[in-house]
């Protein structure tokens, strides 16, 4: 049954679960931006704009040790971080955009291996999604199968209300376990109204014909049209929810240091680059190629999903203003 929550009461579930020892990641001024991060208190939450970068920092940190190595007189000793000791996390105000990405990454890691950081991680988190009431010019999430009030991936959903405070749906056993355990903080539903949804603007996007169109034009010229002017700079990559690139690096001296794991993005130049030299991806728009065929064809053959929100992040902040909207409409338009 639909609950509800007010803001008040929002707050102090927060301050419970930080007392309780649990990590509360929502999002937060961060300077002079919102960022989904830590919160130390209920007063932090900051709902009301959608966060620069996205929540899956939550799951896949930008850089994490997975072992550590010492050389001594025995020998080497190796020792793995220890992924039990993740801490449990409530992620809370994620947007459907940024809540559905963790329930597509799960086919790519645990498709030839389980990644036991992202999966540990996916098991400890209780996901407190909320329903937009705004949408801006580069939303288009309605055109990648999702809408503002997408419940997909959250374990329970928050959609703001006219009057104040949250009507709040437990969608997954550990969504409705979480709601009986801190049924104290919440309400029965009353003569409650949502708030009016602002849609993203009317786009439209026929996923199957783009995915037709990428499987016979790899070698279009249309790739250097639109995309000889990407600069190579990987901030689409690492703002979006979805993708999930990553490098294995050894960090140290042969006598003591770290194995760490960090976002890569294939946008960057050395992606590609073979010990030999040779440079599959020599030139950017090939790069940018890829970004496409592998969010709107390579992952969909894999596992039968978009990799795409349609978030808008990529096109708010791409420094040489290159819009994926306009590249999937002049696409679909070919
Ligand atoms: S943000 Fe723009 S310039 Fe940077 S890699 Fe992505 S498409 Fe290229
Ligand atoms: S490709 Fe762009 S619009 Fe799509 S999810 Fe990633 S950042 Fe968002």
């Amino acid at each position: 049954m639909q609950k509800t929550i007010t803001d008040q009461n929002l707050c102090i579930l927060i301050d419970i679960l930080i007392k309780e020892g649990t990590r509360v990641v929502a999002p937060r001024q961060s300077g002079s931006i919102i960022l989904y991060e830590p919160l130390d208190s209920g007063e932090q939450l900051a709902l009301g704009t959608l966060p620069r970068r996205s929540a899956k920092e939550t799951f896949f940190p930008l850089c994490e040790t997975i072992l550590t190595y010492e050389r001594n007189c025995d020998g080497v000793k190796v020792a793995d971080v220890d992924v039990a000791a993740f801490p449990e996390t409530v992620l809370v105000g994620a947007r459907p955009c940024d809540a559905a990405a963790p329930s597509i990454l799960d086919a790519v890691f645990t498709w030839d291996y389980n990644d036991e950081f992202f999966l540990e991680r996916r098991r400890k988190t209780t996901i407190i999604g909320l329903a937009c009431a705004t949408a801006d010019d580069a939303c288009f999430c309605t055109a990648t199968g999702l809408s503002p009030q997408d419940s997909k991936g959250s374990d329970l959903f928050l959609t703001p209300l006219t009057e104040g405070g949250y009507a709040c749906d437990g969608f997954t056993e550990k969504g409705k376990a979480f709601l009986g355990r801190y049924a104290s903080l919440f309400g029965e539903q009353g003569e409650t109204k949502p708030l009016p949804v602002s849609e993203p603007v009317a786009f439209r996007l026929d996923l199957a014909e783009i995915k037709t169109w990428l499987t016979e034009n790899f070698e279009s010229p249309l790739w250097q049209e639109i995309a000889d002017r990407c600069a190579g700079c990987g901030a689409c990559a690492f703002l979006c929810p979805v993708c999930h690139c990553f490098d294995i690096v050894d960090e140290g001296t042969d006598a003591k240091g770290a194995r760490r794991k960090s976002w890569d993005a294939c946008g960057f130049g050395k992606f590609t680059n073979h010990a030999s030299g040779h440079n599959p991806r020599d030139i950017q728009n090939k790069r940018y190629r890829n970004r496409i065929m592998h969010k709107f064809k390579y992952y969909g053959d894999k596992f039968g999903q978009t990799l795409c929100t349609g978030c808008g992040r990529c096109i708010r902040h791409c420094p040489v203003g290159i819009d994926i909207k306009a590249v999937l409409e002049k696409i679909q338009k070919q």
